[in-house]
């Protein structure tokens, strides 16, 4: 294993939970009588949707899947592939797809537009934090918790290779 970074606490525990809780306010007013199916995109978003899904007290599915950009680690190719389907059938469905973050928007957009073949009744984005600087492809989202800067962010689900999906808050790593 390579040496361990320096990380610097950008949004706590308490920050987080807080933004949940909104993005849980205006979800549960917008899908309460639909039966949602919510899609979590692997494998950062899995504690996001745990937290999330526990503020919802109506009727909804669950499910995954799992995308990998050729390339580099950090970086988007803009070439994406599913490598995790769907358990789920999506025709007819009010979707809601649950990301960690959006970057270049190269993930969520090839994402998005995977679904929409499927012919969901709707579908929508739900992301709890936007890197709108870096942005390359454009992504509308419907349900934002946090801006933040051009920096790598871990925890919270979010990793540094493979490491630091467990921390409760969203650090960033310092080089
Ligand atoms: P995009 O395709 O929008 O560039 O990036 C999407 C994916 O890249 C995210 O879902 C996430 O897995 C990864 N990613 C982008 N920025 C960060 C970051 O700051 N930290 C971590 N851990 N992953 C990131
Ligand atoms: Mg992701």
């Amino acid at each position: 294993m390579s040496s361990q970074p320096k990380l610097r606490v950008l949004l706590t525990k308490q920050e987080i939970e807080a933004a949940v809780n909104k993005l849980a306010t205006q979800i549960r007013k917008d899908y309460r009588d639909k039966y949602p199916l919510l899609i979590g995109v692997l494998k950062g978003s899995f504690v996001f949707m745990a937290d999330l899904v526990r503020l919802l007290d109506f009727p909804l599915e669950v499910d995954f899947i799992q995308v990998s950009s050729y390339g580099q680690a950090r970086q988007s190719s803009g070439r994406v592939k599913v490598v995790q389907g769907l358990r789920s059938k999506v025709r007819g469905r009010d979707v809601l797809v649950v990301e960690d973050i959006v970057d270049t928007g190269f993930t969520t957009s090839f994402l998005l537009n995977y679904l929409r073949k499927k012919k969901p009744a709707s579908l929508k984005l739900c992301a709890l934090t936007d890197k709108p600087s870096r942005r390359q492809v454009e992504v509308g989202i419907d349900y934002l918790g946090f801006t933040v800067p051009d920096r790598f962010l871990v925890g919270y689900g979010l990793d540094w290779d493979q490491q630091f999906r467990n921390l409760p808050d969203i650090y960033v790593v310092e080089d």
